[in-house]
């Protein structure tokens, strides 16, 4: 895949670069092991002083860079500024608690008694240069999502990022650079993906977390496998939204419309298969289709487009072929399903109902603004359906029941249960997924340690 900007728009290609060469990748490797001799020594003040610089900066290029996201990956621009808006948060909230979440962690006395010790405790170190593979979909959050942390916690970053938004990728590094960050600490890698294997292989690289498609995943995981390092794997995503008789039916048909089509209905999180009850399907089903029929599909520049188009073609093509086969399988496409004639990788909001389990659409990822719509008899059912995919991310459940909400927290196989509205990651929430969505947290105090050495220390 080439490294270039393409608008989604209308397929015009405005940017195309050069990946880095060998001597390059080396030079900015050695860079990366220098730095880290130094930066892993600063204060935790030091550090927060740099992140919450580099919040500030990233506000004052809000407007510019969502622009760019806009123009490199399709999302609509309002959505773009308010993804720049929470890294900025993102950031200011490890700054603020990053030295708390690694403090130094004393265990009982009887315990340290016990090992015939006088004194011990466990301090969190920071490993080194990390790599991070990055996915196109949420091109600054997925990168701040890791660097935050990783950078608080004394680590330094290696970027690679999607070859699709390149342009993102460099504000990235130069964000830090214009925060005060020496040039070692954030560098981003202009190279495709076929240069990961080696980069990984590099013993100044300590460890590899990548957000992207399980095969993806599984190539990262097994070259860093090899090498023994640590990872942290985010994968896709098809999660459940279950909507219960007790539960808002107009609220949860209204959030199930935003829930299934944010980012242009690509994000892992997304909720996109609707499992609801059958007393209450008619009813949900009607809304449902009516809002998703409601959505402003468009530009994705202008203000109030609410679905622009889909990052790639063949990102709209693997889309489509999924509504076809469950349509030739006897599926009922109820709004959506043809792709528009014109310019730009459009695809309309879609819902499928009358799903079986050999449908390709029941099993795989659908990313993009198609939703599958199912019926189930009662919360068994519902729960049997919700956890029938290969993957674990996170998953939605509208109820007023609160023996309906313990049985979902118990038996959902996910890394979320949302109750009474749709899947956000916050800063202080642990972020991930089980089964074929990957493993590992990012955010939150399991975030920031998953790339530290935890080390103890005893006193005899
Ligand atoms: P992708 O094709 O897997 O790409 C993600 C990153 O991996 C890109 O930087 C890509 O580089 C690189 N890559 C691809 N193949 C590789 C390989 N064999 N070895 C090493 N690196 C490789 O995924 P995407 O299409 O950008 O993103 C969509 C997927 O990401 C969806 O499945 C979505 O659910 C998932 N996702 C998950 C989360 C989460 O938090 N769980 C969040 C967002 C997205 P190139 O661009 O150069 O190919």
């Amino acid at each position: 895949m080439p490294i270039a900007t393409v608008n989604p728009a209308n397929g015009e290609t405005l940017k195309t670069y050069e990946a880095m060469g060998e001597e390059e990748i080396e030079r900015r490797l050695q860079l990366a092991e220098a730095t880290f001799r130094t930066y892993r020594t600063t204060s935790f003040e030091e550090r927060a002083r740099l992140l919450n610089r580099a919040a500030e900066v990233l506000d004052e290029a809000q407007q510019d860079i969502a622009r760019v996201m806009t123009t490199e990956m399709g999302k609509p621009v309002k959505q773009a500024r308010a993804e720049a808006a929470k890294c900025a948060k993102a950031m200011r909230w490890y700054a603020a608690h990053a030295e708390a979440l690694l403090a130094d962690e004393e265990p009982s006395q009887a315990d340290v008694e016990d090992s015939g010790g006088s004194r011990a405790r466990v301090v969190y170190r920071p490993l080194g240069p990390v790599l991070a593979v990055m996915p196109w979909n949420f091109p600054l959050w997925q990168v701040i999502r890791f660097a935050a942390p990783a950078l608080m916690a004394g680590n330094v970053g290696l970027l690679k990022h999607a070859s699709n938004v390149p342009q993102t990728a460099l504000f990235l590094e130069d964000l830090f650079h214009q925060a005060g960050y020496t040039q070692g600490c954030f560098q981003t890698l202009l190279v495709g993906s076929g240069a990961i294997d080696d980069i990984l292989r590099d013993e100044r690289v300590k460890a590899a977390t990548l957000t992207g498609s399980e095969p993806a995943g599984r190539a990262v995981a097994s070259t860093a496998g090899d090498m023994v390092k640590k990872t942290v794997l985010e994968l896709g995503g098809s999660d459940p939204y279950l909507v219960m008789p007790s539960a808002d039916i107009d609220r949860a048909a209204q959030v199930a419309v935003t829930a299934r089509v944010q980012n242009n209905g690509q994000s892992c999180i997304a909720a996109k298969r609707f499992i609801v009850h059958t007393d209450v399907y008619d009813r949900f089903a009607e809304r449902f289709v009516a809002g998703m029929k409601a959505l402003k599909v468009g530009d994705p520049l202008e203000e109030d487009t609410e679905v622009g188009p889909l990052s790639s073609e063949q990102g709209r093509s693997d889309l489509e072929e999924l509504v076809d086969d469950a349509r030739r399988s006897g599926a009922s496409v109820l709004c959506g399903g043809e792709r528009p004639d014109g310019p730009g990788w459009y695809y309309p909001p879609t819902v499928v109902a009358d799903v079986t389990r050999e449908m390709r659409i029941h099993r795989e990822e659908t990313f993009g603004p198609v939703a599958t719509l199912y019926r189930a008899a009662d919360l068994d059912e519902a729960v049997l359906i919700a956890n029938d995919s290969p993957f674990g991310l996170s998953s939605n459940v509208w109820t007023r029941d609160e023996a309906e909400v313990d049985r979902c927290v118990r038996d959902l196989e996910a890394g979320g249960v949302f109750v009474n509205g749709m899947t956000a990651s916050h800063p202080a929430f642990p972020f991930g997924g089980v089964k074929r969505s990957g493993y590992g947290r990012e955010l939150s105090g399991h975030g920031i340690r998953e790339f530290c050495n935890i080390t103890t220390v005893w006193h005899g």
